[in-house]
């Protein structure tokens, strides 16, 4: 065997290579080139196999934030063939637990900020905190590592809105797919400065990762996002990307931009909708540098929209990149005409080789079910209209919240809006709109009613309007639905 096109070998032929590029620079003060960074994962694995006999085939958990920690012990496991499984910072005690019974971890690597959530896990579980890694890492024996037997797996849990966690494994986390497949269409260079604000254990932020190693490029962290911490280090750090989820770029914009800006050439989000109206005002301040993807955990992503196609239209998704098939069918599994709403297939070589429960999500012809409704226009730009379960069904009429969403947003008033369906005893379910407005703003719920009639139909109207300081998200900034139903008890 050879390490061939795995996190590991392309890690290889990068310290090889570039011994001396920075690889990582973090927020802890540590900046580590390519070769530091092998030498440090090489360390903690050999480490991991001599004294914690962790081996190929194993599953170790990984509850970090963004920092230099998390990609060593990444690159520790696909080092030793052992599966890494990137845990939801967001998860409560219970949830963990049942993670790791579920997923059967052999080890929990750990940041010291979760050292009480990790209290409760069963005592034969070893953990990792920050000083035992370190540890790890120093007192490493000599000793070769060869290439493991098989190679290991990155695990992506979801983030368990609609239940239990579901783990979902990716492919062989080499970054050569995602690499083509986000080239063709984002001007992303070799050896390019990049801050990924998106949390490496979310589906996104890994796969950033992965095209980050494979382009060689610095790759700058922030253990928690922070407009004004972000914009600050874009420019010290000479930024030319930034992988972000839409709410941080959303929040960007509610810092005063620096001056001059920082020299970014590309800002990629993906993860959930882009609110209606972020793209245009984001462009405005900072430059035609947004790029839209769509995607998820199963799929990766399945279609990029540039600053063009956000120009001309706000919302939409773009167009699959190169290697990648989308269809938009109808219940009778027959592609639906332009401008009509279908369910969202797609296929690629990223596509997840299926749960770790066993479980498997519905193909068709090849083609993964993302569980998603979309619309292509005329020019084929594709427009998701959200999850199907989250369609509304109000009256015998089909709402997206995505679209009220989005129109609320465009009040000058609204900092952030969300929309849900609840049972009503007449229409079956009715629109309920949580606006969270801007510092000093009010608004009049019946002015918001006559805002919406006057461009949706009378069924997309809210009939309540609730005003909350804030709207809760989860760990990537995706609205908790399940939280705004508590509101109804
Ligand atoms: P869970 O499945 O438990 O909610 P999660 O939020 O981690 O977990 P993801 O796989 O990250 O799940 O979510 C993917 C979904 O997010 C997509 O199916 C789609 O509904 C939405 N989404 C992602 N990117 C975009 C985008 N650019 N535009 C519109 N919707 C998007």
């Amino acid at each position: 065997r050879t390490w061939g096109w795995s996190l590991a070998g392309e890690l290889r032929q990068a310290a090889a290579r570039d011994p001396g590029r920075p690889a990582v620079i973090d927020e802890d003060g540590v900046e580590l080139t390519y070769h530091d960074l092998l030498d440090r994962a090489e360390r903690m694995a050999r480490s991991m196999r001599a004294g914690l006999g962790v081996q190929a085939g194993d599953r170790i958990g990984v509850l970090c934030r963004n920092h230099h920690g998390l990609i060593e012990t990444i690159v520790a496991a696909t080092l030793l063939g052992v599966d890494a499984v990137l845990v939801n910072t967001g998860l409560s005690a219970a949830q963990l637990g049942t993670v790791a019974d579920e997923q059967r971890l052999r080890l929990l690597v750990h940041d010291d900020e979760f050292a009480e959530r990790v209290l409760g896990l069963p005592a034969d579980l070893p953990r990792l905190d920050e000083r035992a890694r370190e540890e790890l890492v120093a007192g490493a024996l000599p000793g070769d590592l060869h290439p493991p037997e098989r190679d290991g797996r990155i695990i992506v849990l979801t983030s368990g809105t609609t239940g239990t966690p579901k783990g979902a494994r990716r492919p062989t986390p080499s970054g050569f797919g995602p690499l083509v497949s986000i080239t063709d269409r984002i001007p992303l260079h070799a050896r390019d400065r990049v801050m990924i604000a998106a949390p490496i254990f979310h589906t996104w932020g890994f796969a950033a990762l992965q095209v980050c190693l494979a382009l060689r490029a610095t790759i700058v962290l922030h253990r928690r996002f922070d407009p004004s911490a972000t914009l600050a280090a874009l420019t010290t750090h000479r930024c030319d990307a930034l992988f972000a989820v839409p709410v941080m770029v959303q929040r960007l914009l509610e810092v005063p931009p620096p001056d001059p800006r920082p020299p970014l050439k590309v800002v990629a989000v993906s993860g959930s909708a882009l609110p209606g109206g972020l793209a245009p005002k984001f462009m405005d301040v900072y430059g035609d540098v947004l790029y839209n993807l769509y995607g998820s955990t199963e799929v990766s992503w399945a279609s990029i929209a540039g600053p063009q196609d956000l120009r001309q239209a706000p919302t939409t998704a773009g167009r699959p990149p190169h290697g990648t098939r989308l269809e938009l069918l109808g219940d009778d599994g027959q592609p639906v005409p332009d401008g009509r709403v279908g369910r969202i297939f797609v296929g690629n070589e990223m596509l997840f080789e299926g749960y770790t429960s066993g479980a498997s999500r519905e193909t068709h012809d090849g083609l993964l079910d993302t569980g998603d409704l979309g619309r292509l226009n005329a020019d084929g730009l594709l427009f998701v209209d959200g999850r199907a379960d989250d369609m509304i069904v109000s009256g015998g009429e089909n709402v997206f919240p995505s679209e009220v969403e989005d129109l609320l947003a465009q009040l000058p008033q609204v900092r952030e809006a969300a929309v849900i369906g609840v049972p009503d005893p007449e229409y079956g379910q009715r629109l309920s709109a949580f606006l969270a407005l801007h510092p000093g703003e009010t608004l009049d719920p019946e002015a918001v009613r006559e805002y919406v009639r006057r461009f949706l139909a009378r069924f997309s109207v809210p009939r309540d309007v609730i005003f909350v300081k804030y709207l809760p998200r989860n760990a990537t900034g995706k609205v908790l639905a399940r939280e705004l139903r508590r509101y109804y008890g």
